[in-house]
């Protein structure tokens, strides 16, 4: 029998790790050579960013082009297996250029460090307690990391809440970091856990988690553009704003609307080797912070009769700590992107996030998704079919032309084509 508790499994050499998944999985010489053959980032340096590696895995990387923000043009590196994505974001950004691409602006760089008291005995007094050592607390906290405090970061403020729970009232304090250029989550579970027992001293309480929260609402980005009705058409503002409308007033679709947006925002923090369950976390939460969740974004109409969009959501990257520096590929997304503060970045993302949104609406409110995907499509199920080499492109064409474009008809073709 297959058994799965290998002990020690991540004291083996990488080559032992395969052996071992080789004879539990059947894999064959040429699918461990696969797991072999890495890209820009080498098993070595996987091995050392976490636990029992056997490989590497792959994203198609492309750049969006057309991006005016602030009046600075970048080229977005984005990281992402989803086929229009990248085109999209791009036209988006190009239609949005006539009324001066994208205006954005953001918070500081502040994440929030809970730390949960039980036990607490008075309340009140505790929560009162807290507050009045607050400068010894910040003290405490911003000891543990110099390097931080050098570049004008640190805890800037201390709060006090008190929660209800099943098991009873609890506090729970809330360190506000200023962690400048990280994304912010060793920086501040280091200081949550330092001043911990200090708080445990001052209250009597017990303190049990210790950990950074995913919900950044204090750390925000926003941007804006305008999209002309003259390029647009009437007929499609109306359209665009008919399906704001729907996401607003749908959780169905307002999910489908948002998780647009995070098709553009993924692949930028992903190709910058920031952490993606971060980003997404703190958006949907975001998103629902009003008990509902709801969009994003926001599209209006102004003046002149132009379509306008907004977004306004957390953004917790950085562009120092994580993989950003480890991660060959983020490095030189970073270098291509130029940013020079993380704010600058989480600014782009957001950016990023808008256009893509925008560039969806406007292809539903339209023709539709699908054509856009159509020839991507075509060439991906021309592949699963067994196409190789050139065939992959004369099935794919094929079966646009028919507009029929499934598995059993590229196999049809593939079949025409050899005989
Ligand atoms: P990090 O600890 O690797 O780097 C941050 C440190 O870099 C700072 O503490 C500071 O000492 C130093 N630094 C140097 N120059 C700086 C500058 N200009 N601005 C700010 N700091 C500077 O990384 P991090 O950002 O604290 O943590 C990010 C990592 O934590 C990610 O890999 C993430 O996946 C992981 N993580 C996330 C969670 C979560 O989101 N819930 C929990 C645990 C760990």
């Amino acid at each position: 029998m297959r058994r799965s508790d290998i002990s020690g499994f991540y004291k083996l050499p990488i080559e032992e790790r395969l052996r071992l998944l080789k004879d539990f999985a059947g894999l064959t010489d040429e699918e461990v050579n696969i797991l072999k053959k890495t890209g820009a980032l080498e098993l070595d340096s996987a091995n050392r960013m976490i636990e029992n590696v056997v490989g590497t895995t792959e994203l198609p990387l492309g750049i969006a082009t057309n991006f005016l923000i602030n009046g600075k043009d970048y080229l977005i590196p984005m990281a992402i297996e989803e086929p229009s994505v990248v085109a999209a974001a791009s036209y988006a950004a190009k239609l949005a250029r006539p009324k001066g691409g994208f205006n954005t602006n953001s918070t500081e760089p502040i994440m929030i460090g809970q730390i949960q008291l039980v036990s607490v005995n008075d309340i009140e007094k505790a929560a009162q307690e807290i507050l009045n050592k607050k400068e010894e607390i910040i003290e405490l906290a911003n000891k543990q990391d110099p390097i931080l405090i050098k570049f004008g970061g640190g805890v800037k403020d201390v709060e006090v809440r008190k929660i209800n729970t099943k098991r009873g009232e609890m506090l729970v304090i809330h360190l506000l970091v200023d962690v400048r250029d990280a994304m912010g989550a060793n920086a501040v579970n280091t200081m949550a856990e330092a001043v911990a027992p200090f708080l445990e001293e001052i209250t009597g309480g017990k303190a049990r988690l210790r950990i950074i929260s995913n919900l950044a609402d204090r750390r925000i980005a926003r941007a804006k553009a305008i999209w002309s009705k003259d390029i647009l058409g009437e007929e499609l503002v109306e359209g665009i704003l008919d399906a704001y409308a729907f996401a607003e007033a749908d959780q169905y679709r307002c999910t489908t609307h948002n998780k647009g947006i995070m098709n553009g925002i993924d692949a930028v923090v992903i190709a910058t080797g920031n952490d993606f369950r971060a980003v997404e976390a703190g958006a949907h939460s975001y998103a629902a912070r009003n008990g509902r969740y709801q969009s994003l974004t926001k599209y209006y109409k102004n003046e002149d009769g132009d379509l306008v969009g907004e977004i306004e959501l957390p953004v917790a990257v950085g562009t120092v700590g994580g993989a950003t520096r480890t991660h060959p590929i983020a490095k030189i997304a970073l270098k291509i992107l130029g940013v020079k503060t993380a704010k600058e970045l989480g600014e782009i993302i957001a950016a990023v996030g808008l256009a893509q949104n925008f560039a969806a609406l406007r292809a539903l409110a339209s023709e539709g998704i699908q054509r856009g995907h159509m020839e991507l499509h075509a060439t991906n199920i021309a592949v699963l079919a067994g196409a190789k080499g050139d065939e992959i492109d004369e099935v794919a064409e094929q079966m646009i032309k028919e507009g029929n474009i499934n598995v059993q008809r590229a196999k049809e073709i593939l079949e025409e084509m050899k005989k």
